[in-house]
């Protein structure tokens, strides 16, 4: 580690996915890193107050699975022997796409591993556990960042400590991952300095989701599934992978009014009516294996830090704190891995920095947008198509919205254009991949053929 040195404590605000994954990154570039957690740490699989989301479908998609072992080499095989369940993609996995039909199951070569949300986030813990010089320190709530007078230098963290004492931190680096930047905006409000945009895509979402045992007669040409609405007239949808346990963990969702129901009978029903039977034809006679939980998720939420002209030296924001995305898509968890897999980077490229801490953070945003803004955009577009969505239209957005319907035409007949629409959706590869003449060529034969239909 001597030599790769650039601080001497570095405090992370919160142990969800996204302060795990930061601890992973600067574990190699600070003599110490604390992770302060307002929660107790459960050693189990098992949800926790604090990320109340994670009794909901999480999936982890390649590109953040990817980072994850990038910054953890024991990630995947861990996650493995802990009893997640790999799925092949896109074989496995039935991508129901409303007027279109299923996408072909087409074998792509890589893994999809599905576990319960507590799962994917304990093994990732374990993974910072193995880390010498990282601290976790469960029962810790931060209360506010310290500064300089001024509000230009962070200088470390107030939090209260298990058994209610406040208790001074001091830090080079405080990394924000609480979820929802809290502790970052109330700094820059109480310094007088200005707090970021805030570009908000309203879908009024709700989530019911509930897990089945797999029931011996489970259908054997798809293990895991997705169900989509036509969008702008229906808005419910059905998820459904596998997880540890041999049990099927299945969100229902609806938007702008529509609620799945948290009883049997009315969430059978919801389920019944989904775009096509194939999710309910599955459960109709599977046991179910847990109570009904739901989630609320009014709006997605970019803060646009890259804007602000001037940062707190000592400062990052990181994860959720950045942008929170429309959990339909499944992109939280791993654009979070990914900005940690930056910050690795970029703390690499520093160690011969006279001062290698100065101007991180806007070093950060600017390369972290292409992290957050490829994601963004693959979930606004089609958000947006739903007239009551509340957000900005962007000027093109006709015309993006036929050219992602023709790609996904194209992606029905041409294997290579499944493939790389799929590595692009699921993180692997950036949206630019698809700008590639033979791929452009097949949509604009779709879109001839959509115009004349
Ligand atoms: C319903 C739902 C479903 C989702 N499904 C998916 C999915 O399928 N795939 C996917 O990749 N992502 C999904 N996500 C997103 C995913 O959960 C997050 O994007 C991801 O976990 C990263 O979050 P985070 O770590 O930044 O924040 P969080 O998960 O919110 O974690 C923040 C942590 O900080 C702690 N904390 C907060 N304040 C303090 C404080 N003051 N002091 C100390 N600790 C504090 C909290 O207790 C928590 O542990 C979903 C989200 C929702 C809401």
């Amino acid at each position: 580690m001597v030599g790769r040195v650039i601080g001497k404590q570095v405090v992370v605000i919160g142990a969800g996915m996204a302060g795990l994954a930061a601890a992973g990154a600067l574990a190699d570039h600070f003599e110490r890193v604390i992770v302060l957690e307002r929660d107790r740490l459960p050693d189990q699989a098992v949800p926790r107050l604090g990320t109340a989301q994670a009794r909901h479908l999480h999936a982890l998609l390649p590109g953040g699975q990817r980072a994850l072992s990038d910054l953890f080499p024991h990630f995947e095989r861990d996650l493995v022997e802990a009893g997640s369940v790999p799925l092949r993609m896109s074989r496995d996995i039935r991508m129901e796409i409303p007027g279109l039909g299923p996408l072909p199951s087409r074998d792509f070569g890589w893994f999809l591993y599905c576990a319960s949300r507590p799962l994917i986030e304990l093994i990732t813990r374990r993974q910072v556990g193995r880390l010498t010089n990282v601290t976790m320190r469960p029962g810790c709530r931060v209360l506010e960042i310290t500064a300089s007078p001024d509000g230009t230098m962070v200088t470390g963290v107030v939090c209260e400590t298990a058994d209610g004492r406040q208790e001074t931190l001091t830090a080079d680096l405080v990394v924000d991952a609480s979820g929802r930047a809290a502790p970052t905006l109330a700094l820059l409000r109480s310094s007088g300095l200005p707090t970021p945009d805030e570009i908000a895509i309203g879908i009024d979402l709700h989530y019911t989701t509930t897990t089945f045992a797999i029931p011996e007669d489970a259908p054997t040409d798809w293990r895991g599934i997705a169900t989509h609405p036509h969008a702008p007239e229906r808005n419910r949808g059905g998820f459904m992978l596998p997880a540890e346990g041999n049990r099927w963990v299945l969100t229902l969702s609806g938007r702008l009014g529509e609620r799945p129901p948290d009883e049997p009978e009315g969430f059978m029903d919801y389920a019944r009516g989904l775009e096509t039977q194939t999710i309910y034809n599955a459960i109709k006679h599977a046991k179910r294996e847990s109570g009904f939980e739901r989630y609320a998720f009014p709006a997605s939420v970019w803060r646009r830090f890259d804007r602000l002209g001037e940062f707190p030296r000592g400062l990052l924001p990181i994860g959720d704190s950045l942008c929170r995305f429309n959990p339909v898509y499944g992109q939280g968890m791993s654009a979070a891995a990914q900005q940690a897999r930056l910050l690795k980077q970029l703390l690499q490229g520093r160690v011969t920095k006279a001062d290698p801490l100065a101007r991180l953070a806007p070093a950060f945003f600017s390369e972290s947008l292409p992290l957050v803004e490829a994601p963004w955009n693959m979930s606004a577009i089609p958000d947006l198509v739903y007239p009551e969505t509340r957000g900005d239209r962007p000027a093109d957005f006709e015309s993006r919205l036929q050219y992602n319907g023709a790609l996904l035409r194209a992606a029905m007949h041409d294997p290579a254009v499944h493939r790389l629409l799929a590595e692009v959706q699921q993180l692997l590869k950036p949206p630019s991949a698809l700008q590639d003449p033979a791929v452009d060529r097949l949509v604009q034969l779709e879109l001839s053929q959509m115009a004349a239909e």
